[in-house]
């Protein structure tokens, strides 16, 4: 079974080979789950629905992540914009300082990217 022209740009669903494109769909979905987002189709009691800000919700990701392996640690938050993106792929993780600051491909040399960059070479001069 050849895979070879295959490509993903719409959809990332199906393709599995160390592609890392459902995950961002599945990771987002599940994030906006948790604030409060039930997905078309389904139907949870409203008391039962959860509601977590978007910091607390990308907690529980974080979480399965790291603790349990169970969705790919390649998929990160940008500490920017809070867009979700394959960091295997895209965007940029400066892992130094305070917290690991994470920049999706549209904030990546934004301000404050630059204003992280700007911090390391300053410090390590
Ligand atoms: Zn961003």
């Amino acid at each position: 079974m050849s895979e070879s022209e295959k490509t993903s740009n719409d959809e990332g669903f199906g393709s599995s080979d160390c592609s890392t494109d459902g995950q961002v769909e599945v990771i987002d979905q599940l994030h906006r789950f948790l604030q409060g987002e039930v997905p078309d189709g389904y139907r949870i009691g409203e008391e039962r629905v959860p509601k977590l800000t978007a910091d607390q919700a990308w907690t529980v990701i974080w979480y399965v992540q790291e603790l349990h392996q169970q969705l790919s640690v390649e998929i990160e938050r940008c500490d920017v914009c809070g867009e979700i993106y394959d960091s295997a792929n895209s965007g940029d993780c400066l892992d130094y300082g305070e917290s690991p600051h994470h920049f999706c491909d549209g904030c990546y040399y934004s301000e404050e990217h630059r204003a992280k960059v700007g911090q390391v070479r300053r410090t390590t001069a």
